[in-house]
């Protein structure tokens, strides 16, 4: 008869005995810069020479499949199974990273290398995200190694284009619905809400872009020869921003707040401790949607922000009244709000301000928004479980205030999705200096094997009547 316990002292020992370093060691090695031009074998490389072998031998049964986008990476889809009548999670980890900048990391440090000082391991790709699926497959080799079986079904797929917005993931899925058919979908990305607080978020904000253009002029005009006879740009554009937005950050188009949040993730917000941490900037108290919280504000609200606005030359400034400007806004968005209606609900709100000829363009395809429900049934399994490897209370966050492609797992697969993070707000991800933190991720093997444990382990929500 084996226990929890034994599965928990064998990661832990996984661990001490340096087995984690060398796994994560060999991945981060992999110059996978799926943004950078050529990467193509590393990307291949990546699956053929470290993943398949690993899987294989974990008793996977491994498939690449091309991507739909001819100019994107490709997926792997690993299968293990056990049974028809034991639940099945989809988990998922993307192969990929950004750029290295070998040359500016502190102390001259190789980004493809890991570099221990104190409780950081510095490389690329330590926290987004080899490391997370490094965490999440070694805790599901330590349940397997202890019980000799997981007690479950495993749909694992990595891809390798994450970092260049996941082309062809949502295609690939919708293609291949028949391979990802599972219970319960749980995979890590991201970060904690502080290092040392377990947490899991269930979805993620959209994020909508889009530009507006005041093109007036044909070119600049001398201002004391037309000063007072023409219309600045500039200012049309600052009066029609401050007709969408108030001097203290509240949204004023109509539409495009939230103002319904269920009690359940009112809830959930309620406990979480917002701000605060490494580098982390002084709180506004008084920025942001008024009725609210801050922990609403950024998990339940829609934001909307002006990423940059120009009019004129701002390194050389002209006695002229400018030809046009120009204004760049973003939105992040919660569940509720349809995305398709921003920017109708926008050109309706200029028109009656009298703005009508600020053009407005719509940036790429959006991130959609996705959350479920912190009541949902696998939402309180997972949390069970995780407290009870913590033995205190873990952070809930009803949906991640950032974004991530979780609407190709929640709505085109129509699984109910949990993320289980590793990182921390300050490990660099995407610049130099990248780092996980030695003690969140000891921590973060225990959780995840007494995650899988419990999978295996019965008790289980019941699959919903088909
Ligand atoms: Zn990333």
């Amino acid at each position: 008869m084996t226990h929890r316990d034994d599965a928990l002292a064998h990661c832990d020992s996984y661990f001490d005995g340096g087995q984690f370093e060398r796994e994560l060691a060999r991945r981060i090695a992999f110059k996978t810069e799926s943004n950078l031009a050529g990467c193509e074998a590393a990307l291949a490389s990546y699956l053929d020479d470290e993943m398949i072998p690993y899987l294989t031998d974990m008793g996977f049964i491994c498939e690449t499949y091309a991507n739909p986008r001819a100019d994107a990476g490709p997926f792997l889809v690993a299968r293990r199974d056990e049974g028809a009548g034991l639940p099945t999670v989809m988990t998922y980890g993307h192969g990929d990273v950004v750029a290295g900048y070998d040359d500016q990391w502190d102390n001259g440090m190789d980004p493809w290398k890991i570099t221990k000082q104190g409780n950081r391991w510095y490389g690329r790709g330590t926290a987004d995200n080899k490391g997370q699926h490094t965490i999440n497959l070694a805790a599901l080799k330590s349940v397997l190694d202890t019980r000799g079986s997981l007690g479950f079904n495993v749909i694992l797929l990595i891809e390798m284009g994450e970092e260049r917005g996941s082309p062809g993931l949502k295609d690939f899925c919708a293609a291949h619905k028949d391979l990802f058919k599972a219970d319960v979908f749980i995979a890590s990305d991201g970060p904690r809400i502080h290092p040392d607080k377990p947490t899991i978020f269930m979805g993620s904000r959209g994020v909508f872009n889009f530009t507006m253009r005041l093109d007036v002029h044909a070119g600049g005009h001398h201002s004391g020869n037309w000063g007072g006879l023409l219309t600045n740009p500039g200012v049309v554009m600052a009066h029609a921003i401050a007709s969408m937005i108030d001097r203290n950050g509240k949204i004023l188009v109509e539409g495009w707040r939230n103002t319904q949040i269920p009690n359940s993730v009112r809830a959930a917000i309620a406990k979480l401790e917002v701000g605060g941490g490494e580098n982390a900037p002084e709180i506004n108290p008084d920025w942001g949607e008024p009725d609210m919280t801050l922990g609403e504000r950024v998990f339940a609200s829609n934001t909307f922000e002006i990423r940059a606005f120009e009019t004129g030359n701002p390194k050389s400034p002209a006695n002229a009244i400018p030809p046009s400007a120009v204004a760049f806004g973003h939105m992040r968005y919660v569940v509720g709000t349809d995305v398709d209606q921003l920017m109708p609900l926008l050109r309706t709100h200029l028109d009656k301000h009298g703005f009508s000829d600020i053009e407005i363009i719509s940036e790429r395809d959006p991130m959609y928004a996705t959350r479920l429900d912190p009541d949902h049934p696998w939402a309180q399994w997972a949390i069970d479980s995780l407290t009870d490897t913590n033995g205190a209370e873990i952070a809930v966050i009803p949906n991640l205030g950032g974004s991530l492609p979780n609407d190709v797992f929640a709505d085109v697969l129509d699984l109910p999705t949990i993320w289980v993070p590793h990182s921390y707000a300050g490990c660099s991800q995407h610049a130099p200096n990248e780092h996980i933190l030695e003690g969140t991720t000891k921590s973060a093997l225990r959780l995840m094997t007494g995650l899988w444990w419990d999978l295996g382990a019965g008790k289980t929500p019941k699959p919903a009547a088909q």
